[in-house]
């Protein structure tokens, strides 16, 4: 399939971050030409771009996609609460079924406001596999390990079935399999290292929770003598191919441990400020020590949308109130963490998060022609300040159209909201 965008403003996203007015043409997967002249190549599908803004589709670095079906189901709770008495009851009960319908509708919301790659970890992970396929958007997917097993298989089965999924989805175009060890609250450290010799084994990613809660840092210590970052340092995990979600409590001395280990992190702060947990993930510090930083949501159970527009509005104002200072996060610098920054976590900056002429066709147009658009001084600033994802109105992954002037292609809209309501109703009665 070819795809002509014309007259378009083309935010690349390079490394000289280029702006410019023109066409770009999509043949198959890739990006094949982007240029301020008029491009007369033939192509399947033309779409005008007048009065749009052509950028990199968003990347979140840290979801649960599933969890759109526990969306406002236990809302102003503590953490431990929220968790024991409200969400881990309902999960014990989730089926393939339930996954099917919450990573449905998980999907339908983050075409609908423009993410094209995301990074997961639920139970059920193949189930979720099969319909981001099919959907169309690009998954970052991982097995999670916990001491004690999940919904889906005992402890026992965990590691055979992390190895046979990462076995089967491996050389995927759309699917990236990893390893998810949960935390260093949930994973003992011999489970940490069997995580840890897995990803080496199949040259996968690492994916967990860290230092989100000052509760957590203080039970680690407690437990092992050690931080969550030191616990990790002490295993071996702190490596390029890990990803670390929060690390709202981490001192300084732990940012030159991730730096020195090459990990990165995946900055949620709206699913912190929701919970509460206090800690204020140090970005300018990390930024400083050259730690690649990417954005996620978290699930929708705790955001309660999956919607990236808003986390990087959240997260521009969180650092700017809390250091009592304006400067401190550039709008520029916040579109970065959820295109190349990203891109980087995953370490697929060669192939995504990013416009340019080789590169693969994640791409999303948003219309500018809207009241709180206007006027266009700073389209950068816009992304961050006062666009929405329902902004977006076309939604293209891996040169395939998922959404195109609202329309959905891949997915039945009325059929998937029908279904997630069905589910969710069922798994909380
Ligand atoms: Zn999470």
């Amino acid at each position: 399939m070819s795809i002509l965008i014309k007259r378009a403003t083309i935010l690349t996203q390079n490394s000289k971050r280029t702006q410019l007015q023109g066409d770009l043409y999509i043949e198959g997967q890739t990006i094949t030409e982007i240029s301020s002249k008029p491009l007369t190549n033939e192509a399947d599908y033309k779409i005008d771009g007048t009065d749009t803004l052509v950028m990199p589709g968003l990347i979140n670095t840290h979801t649960h996609i599933p969890m759109t079906l526990l969306r406002g189901y236990a809302d102003d709770m503590l953490l431990n609460k929220w968790l024991e008495e409200r969400i881990w009851p309902v999960e014990a009960k989730l089926t393939k079924k339930t996954i099917g319908a919450g990573t449905r509708l998980g999907l339908l919301e983050m075409i609908a406001s423009g993410t094209t790659s995301f990074l997961d970890m639920y139970f059920f992970e193949d189930t979720i596999a099969r319909i981001t396929k099919k959907a169309g958007l690009r998954g970052f997917l991982g097995v999670p390990i916990l001491d004690f097993g999940t919904p889906e298989c005992t402890f026992e089965q965990l590691f055979p079935k992390a190895d046979s999924f990462i076995k089967k989805w491996k050389n995927d175009s759309l699917i990236t399999p990893l390893i998810a060890p949960h935390a260093t609250y949930t994973c003992k450290p011999e489970n940490l290292q069997r995580s840890k010799e897995l990803a080496d084994k199949h040259d996968v990613l690492l994916h967990m929770h860290c230092a989100e809660t000052r509760d957590e840092v203080y039970n680690i210590q407690r437990r092992y003598g050690v931080r969550p970052v030191e616990q990790l340092k002490k295993y071996g995990l702190l490596s390029e191919r890990m990803i670390l979600a929060h690390c709202g409590w981490i001192t300084k001395g732990e940012i030159l441990d991730i730096k020195e280990g090459g990990a990165k992190v995946s900055h949620n702060p709206v699913s912190n400020m929701k919970i509460g947990t206090g800690g204020y993930t140090p970005i300018p510090e990390l930024l400083e020590a050259r730690v690649p930083v990417g954005l996620g949501t978290d699930g929708a159970a705790s955001n309660n949308v999956l919607d990236m527009f808003d986390t990087m509005k959240f997260c521009a104002l969180a650092h700017k109130q809390h250091r009592w200072d304006p400067t401190i996060l550039p709008s520029q610098t916040v579109v970065d963490f959820a295109t190349i920054g990203g891109a980087t976590c995953l370490n697929r900056n060669k192939d995504i998060g990013s416009l340019e002429e080789g590169k693969r066709a994640d791409i999303i147009l948003l219309d500018l022609h809207k009241p709180h658009l206007i006027p266009h001084h700073n389209l950068v600033s816009h992304l961050v300040y006062a666009a929405h994802g329902s902004d977006v109105n076309t939604t293209i992954a891996n040169g395939t159209p998922l959404m195109v002037d609202r329309q959905f292609t891949t997915l039945d809209y009325e059929k998937t909201l029908a279904d997630a309501e069905t589910c969710a109703k069922e798994l909380t009665s």
